[in-house]
């Protein structure tokens, strides 16, 4: 494939600080890698968010031609409380809280993790890989570095070696830092007796007699530094140079840093042509986060039951209102924003399903076609949703207008337009129809319909066909309407 459908995707690179062009190294695939949860607490909606940017980019890449492969860590593993090289590792102090196995804490959180990527239909990604399934290619990679001069051993601990590094090649590019400014601004002297600079980082830590999870090294039992993981494990899956990594804006520095500078040690040459970074969410003006109180958990959300909530909001209007801002702005959370997104995914939803009902005329009285282009080059110009959203309402007024008799559209047209809509607002974005059932907070009455659904699918896979038209009649009677499309059977109350 020479160019991607729809003219030239641009994105911003935050390593150049550019919008550039994209062009993946070997098209029509694509390697992406973004960094995942570290698995110890439960995710909260300011996490949601970035991965969500992620799968909007995932979702769009696919749109326009790609084969991607993408793949999204599961940090179970050394990564420290305080983000830090000295002290307890958060999994396996979570582990000491709950009196659990740190692979029951690991177990318990990753499925969580999943359960909420689902709610906020965030797709899976194509590899998933752990930090404890890749020690070798982790203990590998420290030997690596310790061969090109870069890293140290010291009592049991390998550390790289900033300042070394710095002599030769960029430290601090991606975050804009520079040596002097990081060696005056430190305070740092915990690992002091060991490191040579306070700047050097661990990429493979000794482990003390009490520590629950180490494996046997080469420099004795320990466990791998937090930022070698996913440089261990994007560069096995994706190749020692890949398309694009991810991840939020707070991951900059010092992980992606390291990460680079890591790469570099162990092979020569720069990990990741496009760099990528979603911003954050914020509440009233403060980043969400569990220590300042505001990091409300997806459950608290929906129910609404929280301080700083007002109601409770469906998953998708969550998706939606989080579309409606570009990844690289500050998004900032209220329940006024909440509640308009709520009105306007509606407005979108109800316009879909007219889709099927338009009367086609002989002549055309909306260009659809420049409407689909524009479409395209929203997404194009790095993933501008709130825009996309912009013209996917201008596709309401058409649909709207047309059902309502007071604009012309070709078969044609009419076909072009749904098959648009559906693909921007399905595919692209991501949003469900969750039709009433997910606003009556009725999660039993969902399942209850959600058993009659399955009970007249399978009467239809035996061709019994009135026992299948009996439920649905029976069920219409109550009040529930069933609705056939292209994801299955949903239900509104009729
Ligand atoms: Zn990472």
């Amino acid at each position: 494939m020479s160019e991607p459908k729809g003219g030239p995707f641009l994105i911003t690179n935050t390593l150049t600080r550019r919008k550039e062009e994209f062009k993946p190294l070997r098209p029509p695939h694509v390697g992406l890698y973004v960094c995942g949860p570290t698995v110890y607490s439960d995710v909260h909606l300011g996490n949601v968010r970035s991965f969500l940017t992620f799968d909007v980019l995932y979702r769009w890449l696919t749109h326009i031609g790609y084969t991607v492969r993408y793949v999204r860590n599961i940090t179970d593993v050394g990564h420290l409380v305080g983000d830090v090289d000295e002290g307890e590792d958060k999994i396996a102090k979570r582990a000491r809280l709950e009196q659990l196995e740190p692979m029951e804490i690991v177990q318990k959180y990753t499925n969580g993790f999943h359960d909420v990527m689902r709610l906020f239909n965030i797709l899976p990604p194509s590899i998933e890989p752990t930090a404890t399934g890749h020690l070798i290619e982790q203990i590998e990679m420290v030997k690596r570095i310790i061969a090109s001069g870069y890293g140290y051993e010291a009592n049991g601990s390998v550390y790289f070696d900033v300042p070394k590094f710095a002599e030769k090649h960029a430290y601090g590019e991606l975050s804009g830092r520079k040596i002097d400014e990081l060696l005056a601004n430190t305070r740092d002297t915990e690992g002091m007796d060991e490191k040579r600079s306070p700047l050097d980082f661990a990429i493979w830590k000794k482990a003390d007699p009490v520590h629950l999870m180490k494996w046997p090294s080469p420099w004795g039992e320990g466990f791998p530094g937090w930022h070698l993981e996913c440089s261990a494990m994007s560069t096995k899956y994706l190749g020692q140079t890949f398309d694009i990594h991810g991840g939020g804006m707070d991951l900059k520095f010092p992980h992606h840093e390291c990460e680079i500078a890591q790469s570099v040690a162990a092979d020569g040459h720069a990990p990741v042509r496009y760099w990528m970074h979603g911003n954050m969410l914020t509440v009233n003006g403060r980043k969400m986060a569990k220590s300042e109180g505001n990091g409300f958990t997806p459950e608290e959300l929906l129910t609404g039951n929280h301080k700083l909530l007002e109601k409770g909001y469906s998953a998708m209007t969550v998706r939606f209102f989080m579309l409606q801002c570009h990844y690289a702005s500050t998004l900032d959370f209220s329940n006024a924003a909440l509640q308009a997104a709520e009105k306007g995914l509606e407005r979108l939803m109800k316009a879909m399903p007219l889709l099927d009902r338009l009367k086609a005329a002989e002549t055309d009285e909306a260009d659809i076609a420049a409407l689909e282009q524009r479409c395209h080059a929203a997404m194009n110009d790095d993933l501008n949703s709130p825009v996309l959203i912009a013209e996917l309402f201008e596709g309401v007024r058409i649909i709207n207008s047309a059902h309502d008799g007071k604009l012309k559209l070709t078969a044609a047209s009419i076909d072009r337009l749904a098959k648009l809509m559906r693909a921007m607002v399905h595919d692209v974005l991501g949003l469900k129809d969750e039709g009433t059932s997910a606003k009556t907070d009725d999660g039993a009455l969902d399942a209850l319909v959600g058993e009659f659904i399955r009970m007249r699918a399978e009467a239809k896979g035996r061709r019994d066909f009135a026992a299948s038209d009996a439920i649905r009649d029976r069920l219409e009677v109550l009040g529930i309407r069933l609705k056939d499309g292209k994801e299955g059977t949903t239900w509104e109350r009729a």
